[in-house]
């Protein structure tokens, strides 16, 4: 008995065949297409390939970037897709493969989470919450092991808590959003105003993006920190911070026992995850009296959203 799990990402759409332990049997990856017609008969052919190559699939898990409705079927809304709209995923994969297995849809940030609760550093928790620093601030929340979807499908929109009032501009229409300030996107923002305000410290990063600012990437801005670079510590303190920040206020509504911080800037390790520590306890409600959630870094990997996905399409 197999899964097929689904990963529509920005870029890619990667997809594996996933045993009843959701251990990857086989994989496929391929270009996204912005055109959703498209991307249905990209889904199909992969079943069709994994059933002709013998797999017994029992379900189809999709891990989705966008808003899903609560029937876990519905893209209610998705930035990069623009026929998502109030648009039933689940029937039109389902219809391209006669409907032989449930199609199951999930947001992408819960099935990383769940993937990391799982199989990853999340295992053993009661109440965690997952957040994803990629291009945004993605979260999950788990409590009292079940993954909580919220009324509408829109818990865990952790990247959208209005962090600053009247802040900067967010791309869901709203200002202030934790995301602008803890993110890939926040990362090279900071590092960026940092080399504009101190030339005279900015050798190395300027060095790792060819002396053009504007090619400045995350991982420069890894690289550069994990070398000591003092611009490169500042970018990683100032996420960092915020991370923190927003996990207190996280924490003032859920009081979880962990917090599992996954997407590629956790590479650095502590270096994010200190400050991020500091700022949690310094702006927790009754710091001192209370227990507080441990901060780790994911382990599931870049599997985390395929794995969470073959695992909650059989749920
Ligand atoms: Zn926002």
């Amino acid at each position: 008995m197999t899964t097929l799990a689904v990963d529509i990402g920005g870029t890619k759409i990667a997809a594996a065949v996933c045993d009843e332990n959701d251990a990857i049997i086989q994989r496929w990856r391929v270009p996204t297409p912005m055109d959703a017609d498209a991307i249905n008969d990209n889904i199909a052919k992969v079943y069709h390939e994994a059933t002709a190559a013998g797999h017994k699939i029992k379900a189809i898990g999709i891990s989705a970037a966008g808003n899903v409705g609560a029937d876990r079927r519905t893209l209610t809304f998705a930035a990069n897709i623009p026929a998502w709209v109030n648009y039933d995923l689940a029937e039109n994969v389902g219809k391209l493969i006669d409907h032989e297995v449930p199609v199951i849809v999930e947001n992408d940030a819960n099935c990383a989470g769940w993937g990391e609760y799982v199989h990853g550093a999340g295992q053993g928790s009661k109440n965690m919450v997952a957040l994803t620093v990629g291009t945004g601030l993605g979260g999950a929340i788990v409590i009292n092991g079940e993954l909580f979807r919220g009324s509408f499908g829109m818990a865990a929109e952790i990247g959208h808590l209005p962090m600053v009032p009247d802040g900067d501009h967010c791309g869901c229409g709203l200002r202030g959003c934790a995301e602008r300030y803890t993110s890939g996107t926040s990362l090279e923002n900071f590092a960026k105003s940092a080399i504009r305000r101190r030339p005279q410290d900015a050798k190395r990063l300027l060095e790792l993006c060819g002396g053009d600012i504007t090619k400045l990437e995350g991982p420069m801005v890894s690289q550069a920190a994990q070398e000591g670079d003092v611009l490169g510590l500042y970018a990683f303190g100032k996420i960092g911070e915020w991370l923190g920040r927003t996990m207190a206020a996280t924490a003032a509504i859920l009081d979880p026992d962990l917090f599992v911080v996954g997407g590629g800037v956790v590479a650095v390790g502590d270096i994010l995850l200190e400050p991020a520590r500091y700022n949690y306890e310094r702006f927790l409600e009754g710091s001192a009296y209370r227990g507080h959630a441990k901060i780790v870094a994911a382990t599931a990997g870049q599997d985390a959203g395929l794995i969470g996905a073959a695992n909650l399409a059989l749920r």
